[in-house]
């Protein structure tokens, strides 16, 4: 059955009370707010305060004073409290992805699968932290008389912007490793999607997080981007590639580092001997999960000829097999694009696609009867660079299929494009697959698979490559990125420069042998 908007209510977990606490928590000094609906409906749930810019001002002094205690706490005392927290969080993953829900429009499947991020990267940075922030004694340039230690500083506060589309996996996962390596956080979600990360922060705060520690400011990007960037000591951002320009410009000139991780246009190329059945459902997922709109989700896909129609016919039928609707239960295979706005972008590539050519084999049209930002999953044939969905990211349920003749060609292809983020290649012999991944420009290749294997992978970084971005998140970087490294050096003896009545010439050849030996010996 199909169930309109109407038909819907609410989940139950999701309560006045419960969202009125949770707005309580962002600083709104002059009372103005921003309406947050229900996608599925557009009803308004709650009035979400905009925080000024002295609002900001001072969530950055409330959070630096928690920041010098939180340091000054022994690392087993703060990794206690997210040993607490991913028990917390787990127990509670049915009411943050109602949550999500509501906020973002996206299936349920994909909501309860986004809650699994942050306890995912806890673990991940439970394991690995102490050692990571341990201090390292790296010897000093003379042997036995000097040595040097690289200490591990947290940066202060980290000012996390982060976007819609996963709002709590980007709001919550980003800020683990910075909070267990000692900083605070300052977090502007979008505000369409503010109530999850809010309520991660109030389930963090309950398994011990200091208070004051993670602060949460609310507005327009670019009312509250420059004040945040301008106090923070470091910015972990994840959105457009156009926002992570301006906010890399405005880090740049602060002088203070950041982690930009951006859009992409991601191919997917399958190999002449793949397992057709599966890479037919790997597309499905790639194109339309969470209704396309996933950083790596697929845009581009490149076939053989020689198997071309079959690929196309049986993608097309499970396309038009799925289950799109509004609903809080796991049945549907796809809900909501997350706003009217978006959709009509959406639309704009599809319209631009087809009046430039472009051939829709399925879908291409928005489905006001299910909900107002409701897209069908839609297939393209004959993209060109000269159409917008060409050549730019959608980020909405659209993909388009291509024809290849040699795997260089597809390589080619594949390359086409300004971002590097994710590429997915499908072969029966997995390594010839993994060669031609090789040779793609991505910050993440995924065999046999479209995105969960590299990004479940939270002990490999994970980065885009061109206009895809700069730094990654997980891996060790993604908590030393949080850190400013300190050499710490100790001279034992003073044995550098000549000795009392020794010339420089005889002190600089006796330098030169000593590096020539210690090379030899492979001391320095
Ligand atoms: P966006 O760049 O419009 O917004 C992202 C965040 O930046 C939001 O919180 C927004 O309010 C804020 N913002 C906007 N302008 C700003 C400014 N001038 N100063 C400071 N903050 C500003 O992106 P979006 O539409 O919310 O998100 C979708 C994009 O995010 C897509 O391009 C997608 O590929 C990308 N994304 C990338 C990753 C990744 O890991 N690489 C993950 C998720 C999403």
């Amino acid at each position: 059955m199909t169930l309109t908007p109407l038909e819907l209510t609410r989940p139950a977990s999701t309560t006045d009370a419960l969202l009125q606490r949770l707005v309580a928590r962002v600083p709104g000094s002059t009372g103005a707010t921003w309406k947050l609906t229900e996608v599925y409906t557009g009803d308004t749930v709650v009035e979400l305060p905009q925080s000024t810019p002295s609002d900001i001002e001072q969530a950055f002094t409330v959070a630096r004073a928690a920041q010098r205690k939180w340091a000054a706490t022994p690392l087993t005392d703060r990794l206690a409290v997210f040993r607490r927290a991913h028990a917390i969080f787990v127990d509670n993953a049915r009411t943050i992805a109602d949550l999500i829900q509501v906020e973002s429009g996206k299936n349920r499947r994909m909501a309860i699968e986004e809650t699994c991020d942050p306890p995912m990267v806890m673990s991940h940075y439970l394991k690995r932290a102490a050692k990571l922030l341990a201090p390292t004694r790296r010897g000093g340039p003379v042997p036995f008389l000097t040595t040097s230690t690289e200490i591990r500083r947290p940066k202060g506060v980290v000012g996390i912007i982060a976007p819609w589309n996963f709002p709590f996996a980007t709001g919550i996962s980003d800020a683990m490793p910075a909070l267990m390596a000692g900083n605070a956080v300052v977090l502007k979600p979008d505000n369409k999607t503010a109530l999850s990360p809010l309520y991660g922060v109030q389930l963090l705060e309950e398994a011990g997080l200091p208070k004051g520690l993670f602060q949460v400011v609310c507005g327009e990007g670019p009312d509250v981007g420059p004040t945040l960037i301008d106090h923070a000591d470091y910015v972990m951002f994840t959105g457009s590639t156009a926002t992570g320009r301006v906010i890399g410009e405005r880090a740049g000139r602060n002088l203070i580092g950041c982690c930009l991780e951006l859009g992409g246009k991601n191919p997917m190329i399958v190999l002449e001997d793949a397992d057709m059945a599966e890479a037919v459902r790997g597309a499905v997922f790639g194109a339309f999960g969470n209704t396309g709109q996933i950083c790596m989700h697929i845009e581009r896909i490149y076939l053989p000829e020689s198997r071309y129609d079959e690929f196309k016919n049986a993608f097309v039928a499970k396309a038009e097999a799925l289950d799109v609707r509004a609903s809080y239960d796991f049945g549907p295979d796809m809900g909501s694009l997350v706003s009217v706005d978006h959709m009509r972008r959406v639309k704009s590539h599809v319209d631009d696609a087809v009046a430039k050519g472009a051939t829709v084999l399925c879908g291409g049209k928005p489905r006001p009867d299910l909900g107002p930002a409701f897209f069908e999953p839609t297939i393209l044939e004959g993209v060109t660079k000269d159409m917008h969905c060409g050549v730019t990211e959608t980020f909405g349920p659209v993909v388009a299929l291509h024809k290849y003749g040699t795997v260089d060609e597809a390589v080619a292809l594949a390359n086409d494009t300004d971002y590097g983020l994710n590429a997915s290649v499908w072969g029966g012999d997995v390594a010839a697959a993994r060669a031609v991944a090789s040779r793609i420009e991505s910050g993440n290749l995924n065999i046999n698979d479209i995105l969960a294997t590299a990004y479940a992978s939270k002990g490999t970084p994970s980065g885009g490559l061109k206009s895809s971005g700069v730094g990654a998140r997980h891996g060790d970087q993604g908590l030393l990125k949080y850190t400013d490294a300190i050499n710490m050096a100790v001279l034992k003896k003073q044995v550098m420069g000549p000795r009392r009545g020794q010339t420089y010439d005889k002190y600089v050849e006796g330098m030169l042998s000593a590096l020539k030996m210690m090379r030899k010996l492979r001391i320095r």
